[in-house]
């Protein structure tokens, strides 16, 4: 069914279909189509435009990495300046060593970093580093939760063999006793824990860490002398300029960053403790791409305006402003929603919907016709382009979506 607002998009995508297995693959496919576009043109601030030139109010910022916005002048002004010079080259360039101090001088408990392209390369390389480090094969995690596209997190199966999750065990979010047991049934084996900030998973509420649960994970760690290793690919820069779980007033031994670090160019970062140095020395890790200069040059001043600003404090005013308004236009309207996660990366749900994602996935259709990008089953993103007034626009456009999604739903 071709909708007259999204003909170039659809063009596009019956061309992908026929190049590209799946069309639109992983989970930038996950919305395309419907009300959505399949393919953006461009973006501005807080703003996307679909190939057809439909404007929408971003809140999903590519998944996270567009934290100050898009195309910000001084990230764009320092990207201009690398890439005058060179972008990929035979070494590192300066900026290399410049990125790595800054990091390490705004992050406690970091004296270290390295860099990669992927979340899912530095979550994957931080096991290895920590492996290393204490001669110990098995890892934990918590079931279910997302660490990237490699064998031993992967969330689905097929193409992975089931020795790839060998090496792993899985204990539940907010349950050290689940943990303890982890511990006590495979003894002086676990050589790292790998958790999130908080629950952030998709087709789930958002939930925070239970009172005492990191530092709970910290302490254990520390216990059974295993390496504490945060997982703050999604989280990073949104919460805290040090590591989100500062925040809980913890500190990790292993500290893994992608996504915002360097506002929408490719980069990710792990950052250790000292006592990690010699391991992350020793584990062979390397990739063609993994010194590029320019997202480095884009990540230095992305985390400088981030240190230097209130973005931190603006992201979690604008987050609440959206979520607090959302709340009250839902019950305008009838509907109980259930919102969760901090404010700058907050979620909302739909009590009725009771863990399936209909009136969820009727809103966020209903919304991106009157122009505000959000997803229905994955959480969302604030951005420190955001101000009152696109929030605003955006509970505008939320009230016309409430009341559509009450049509469809009308008899409770
Ligand atoms: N860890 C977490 C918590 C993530 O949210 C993601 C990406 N959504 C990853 C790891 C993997 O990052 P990437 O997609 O850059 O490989």
């Amino acid at each position: 069914m071709t909708d007259p607002r999204h003909t170039q998009s659809q063009a596009l995508y019956e061309r992908a279909r026929r190049v590209v297995p799946g069309g639109v693959y992983g989970h930038q496919g996950s919305v395309a189509g419907g009300a959505y576009p399949s393919f953006l043109g461009d973006g501005e601030g807080c703003r996307v435009r679909d190939v057809d030139g439909n404007e929408y109010i971003d809140f999903m910022c590519a998944y996270g990495p567009i934290v100050l916005g898009y195309r910000h002048p001084k990230v764009e002004e320092a990207v201009e300046r690398q890439r005058r010079r060179a972008d990929t080259m035979n070494l590192p360039g300066p900026v290399f060593v410049e990125l790595a101090e800054r990091l390490v001088e705004i992050t406690p408990g970091a004296d270290w970093a390295v860099f990669a392209k992927n979340g899912s390369d530095v979550c994957t390389w931080s096991l290895a580093v920590a492996r290393a480090a204490n001669g110990r094969e098995l890892v934990a995690m918590v079931d279910h939760t997302y660490h990237g596209i490699h064998g031993w997190c992967n969330h689905f199966e097929t193409g992975f063999p089931a020795s790839d999750r060998a090496g792993v065990r899985t204990f539940k979010w907010n349950d050290l006793g689940s943990l303890e047991r982890v511990f006590s049934e495979a003894p002086g084996q676990i050589a790292a824990v790998i958790v999130t900030p908080f629950r952030h998973e998709a087709f789930e509420s958002s939930v925070l860490p239970a009172e005492g649960f990191l530092q709970g994970v910290r302490n254990l760690c520390d216990r059974e002398g295993a390496v504490m290793i945060v997982d703050d690919v999604r989280v990073g820069f949104r919460l805290h300029i040090g590591g989100s779980t500062q925040l809980w007033g913890v500190t990790p031994d292993l500290l893994c960053y992608s996504k915002a670090v360097a506002n929408g160019y490719p980069l990710s970062v792990l950052l250790g403790a000292d006592p990690l140095r010699e391991a992350a020395s020793k584990v062979f890790m390397t990739g063609t791409f993994y010194t590029q200069s320019v997202p480095i040059a884009a990540s230095l001043a992305t985390v400088t305006e981030l240190a230097e600003t209130d973005a931190i404090a603006h992201m979690e005013a604008m987050g609440r402003r959206l979520v607090d308004g959302l709340v009250e236009r839902a019950e305008a309207r009838r509907f109980e929603v259930v919102a969760s996660g901090p404010p700058a990366i907050p979620f909302m749900t739909f009590r009725a919907d009771e863990g399936g994602f209909d009136r969820a996935r009727t809103f966020a259709s209903a919304i991106a016709k009157r122009g505000v990008f959000l997803h229905p089953i994955h959480n969302w993103f604030l951005s420190a382009a955001h101000q009152a007034r696109d929030i605003d626009a955006a509970l505008d456009a939320a009230d016309g979506a409430f009341a559509e999604t009450r049509s469809a739903f009308p008899d409770e």
